[in-house]
């Protein structure tokens, strides 16, 4: 019996059919079969190469209309099935959903080259970009021209067709390389961890922590042990209040070796391959190297702008670090530790110092740092400075841990779109926190409300204890919420342009913007509250916070930066054969790399890079972005505080509501009244403030 197609046919169309269910449809994640991806994913793609060739092909002279808007409205079906495949990568992978992955990635690169190179879907495109007619248009179908003709012209469509077809063999190559990359990472981090078998290894770390490690143990078969998984979430309070100085050694260099263990889950030889072909790819494209290609579609255009701010602030920042470093060793001495500060002691006495200075232990905050409070003082600031309402919704999920709220308008009752919530790690969900889109706000094709997720690794307790996080947890988790609120403020025609489709150095700015909410009084007063007495933070220890502010902005910035400056260095130095290993060490030599500090991201495991090209020399972008940031809530705090109505009715309106329909620099300046000065961000981060020359 071939059960196998007949399978196929009927749940693969489970993933094909237009969303079913309340709120305009839902994902059918209740309907999900590993083996029904690739045949949706084929009958996807070919259903959208008919409507392009249907657009293509039409006999009719071109117009916005039948060209621009007709893309707008295809490949809808392919939008559903790449979201819920995007799901399953990120959030459920699985060793029979790597083998699709490894199977579809490159299928899926050569269909968008199939759309991007089909010469008579570009010249109809050029057409519309060139002729006079366009003006009559409204300013966001200006916009939709420009960004589809730019797009399509970034991606080779004016080179020749020898020019075409090795670009279209390269972007098959990349797309198999990132998926391995990114499945390599996710072996180690998920293959490799630290089993504690004995009470004394455990000397120092606080009890979260340990009932933490030993429902790791227990979910990996090994009950009444404690495990350190190897996630920054397990790993950094680890290398925080662990006393084995031996321990965190071997902590450490797990967590840093991801990907650069050499056998076969390393990226090493992965790495260069990709480095090669992307610099012959700019090459193609007329480009000097991969970086120019990829900086010309962003707000600070070209790497000069983004290295010249990336070194402003190194120098600084690695002063600070010297600082930070004779203070820990100080401390080691008066304890007669007897040793010199190495990386994995960096987090340890980084921790005794804070204490000692501002009398502030992270131990004394976490208490107060309920992840459920902080979720429910997020959706209080959603509707305070935007209106938004959350209530609980039961819909299809693809895991039993993920929870989904409808947002709606406090005011006018009307559906805002639907928050999806996906907070803990776990086997298969690759680390770090993250925002999807599963679909996108429009005004187009009727009125699509927006589906947005957040998604975290915080470690889960034993069944029916509290989960409480740490500050820089609680921080990313407003971060990603920021991305959230970007998705659901937005007020588009085009789904192309609608809610996080930004440039990827300002896609940041609403994220870490929101981050500031964290801190304020409001927040802290009614949501940080004990988890035993549900008394809220004592106003003194707030104060304590905030003193503590700057304290290691040298280590997080150096840590940050050097990750980032590597980035743009490997994508600025050509189509020579990189060694990885050997071009980091001389990088960061040429830079003067504190010796006591490790990259945030170590080449081989550098998921942000080398896992698609999404910031590939877009690393900087979380520091350019922190520039607006830091400029931008000085907006707040210069006209009312925090939830000044005004200053958040501006910020809606030209920022989070508008997409990309407009140019990133214009909707700043709209929304500040003038361009972003460095100063503020200097300040947040206790460096010296830089006379404004110009
Ligand atoms: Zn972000």
């Amino acid at each position: 019996m071939n059960t196998n197609s007949s399978y196929s046919t009927s749940a693969g169309s489970a993933l094909l059919e237009p969303w079913s269910g309340p709120f305009g449809g839902v994902p059918p994640f209740d309907r999900v079969r590993v083996e029904d991806f690739p045949p949706a994913l084929e009958a996807a793609m070919a259903e959208n190469l008919a409507e392009i060739e249907a657009i293509a092909t039409s006999p009719e002279a071109p117009t916005f209309e039948n060209t621009l808007a007709a893309l707008e409205r295809s490949g809808r079906a392919l939008e559903r099935v790449s979201t819920v495949y995007d799901v399953w990568s990120s959030a459920m992978s699985s060793p029979a959903f790597q083998a699709v992955e490894r199977e579809m990635a490159p299928k899926l690169a050569a269909f968008a080259d199939r759309i991007t190179q089909n010469e008579a879907l570009f010249r109809r495109i050029e057409s519309v970009y060139t002729s006079p007619e366009k003006a009559a248009l409204t300013p966001e179908q200006q916009r939709l021209v420009w960004r589809t003709y730019t797009a399509f012209v970034r991606a080779g469509a004016k080179l020749g067709a020898q020019a075409k077809a090795r670009l279209s063999e390269i972007n098959q190559r990349l797309a198999e390389l990132y998926t391995r990359f990114g499945q390599n990472v996710l072996a180690d981090e998920t293959e490799q961890m630290l089993v504690l078998g004995d009470e004394a290894d455990l000397a120092g770390l606080p009890e979260p922590l340990r009932a933490a490690a030993r429902a790791a143990a227990e979910s990996k078969g090994l009950p009444g042990k404690w495990a350190i998984t190897n996630t920054r979430s397990s790993v950094d309070p680890f290398l925080t209040y662990s006393e084995r100085r031996d321990l965190r050694e071997r902590v450490w260099r797990m967590f840093v070796e991801r990907g650069d263990r050499g056998g076969a889950h390393d990226n090493k030889a992965i790495i260069t391959e990709i480095l090669k072909r992307r610099a012959e790819r700019a090459r193609l494209l007329g480009y000097p190297t991969h970086a120019h290609w990829r900086l010309e579609d962003s707000m600070a255009k070209t790497p000069d702008r983004a290295m010249e701010l990336m070194r402003s602030v190194w120098r600084p920042a690695v002063e600070r670090v010297r600082e930070e470093v004779a203070d820990m060793q100080a401390l080691a001495e008066r304890e007669g530790a007897g040793i010199s500060i190495e990386p994995w002691d960096y987090r340890f006495y980084m921790e005794r110092v804070r204490k000692e200075r501002y009398d502030l232990d992270q131990n004394e905050v976490k208490p107060y740092l309920q992840l459920e409070k902080l979720r429910e003082a997020m959706f209080w600031v959603a509707g305070e400075l935007f209106g938004y309402a959350f209530a609980p919704v039961e819909v299809p999920v693809y895991h039993p841990d993920v929870r989904v709220w409808e947002v709606s308008d406090r005011a006018t009752g009307k559906h805002v779109g639907l928050f999806y919530f996906d907070p803990y790690a776990r086997e298969g969900k690759r680390s770090g926190a993250w925002m999807n889109a599963y679909r996108n706000q429009e005004h187009f094709a009727g009125e699509v409300a927006t589906i947005v997720s957040n998604n975290a690794n915080f470690v889960k307790g034993l069944p029916g204890e509290l989960v409480l996080i740490s500050w820089d947890d609680a921080s990313t988790l407003f971060h990603e919420f920021g991305h959230a609120l970007h998705g659901l403020a937005s007020d588009v025609s085009y789904p192309s342009l609608s809610g996080t489709a930004v440039a990827r150095d300002y896609v940041e700015f609403p994220s870490q913007l929101l981050e500031h909410w964290l801190s304020t009084p409001e927040v802290l007063q009614k949501f940080a509250v004990h988890y035993q007495t549900g008394e809220p933070m004592p106003r003194e220890l707030a104060e304590r916070i905030e003193r503590a502010a700057t304290f290691n902005q040298g280590f997080a910035t150096v840590e940050f930066l050097a990750s980032a400056l590597m980035d743009m260095e490997l994508h600025l130095a050509g189509e020579q054969e990189i060694d990885p290993t050997a071009f980091e060490k001389e990088t960061l030599s040429a830079l003067g790399m504190p010796r006591e500090i490790v990259m945030r991201h170590r080449t081989p495991h550098f998921l942000h890079v080398f896992d698609g090209d999404g910031y590939s020399a877009g690393y900087y972008s979380y520091l350019w972005a922190d520039v607006l940031t830091a400029d931008g809530f000085a907006a707040f705090t210069e006209a009312g505080g925090p939830y000044d109505a005004e200053i958040a009715q501006r910020l809606r309106e030209h920022v989070f509501s508008v997409g990309n329909t407009v140019d990133a620099a214009e909707g700043y300046r709209a929304f500040r009244g003038r361009e972003a000065r460095v100063e503020a961000l200097m300040k947040k981060r206790g460096f010296p403030v830089p006379h404004a020359a110009d």
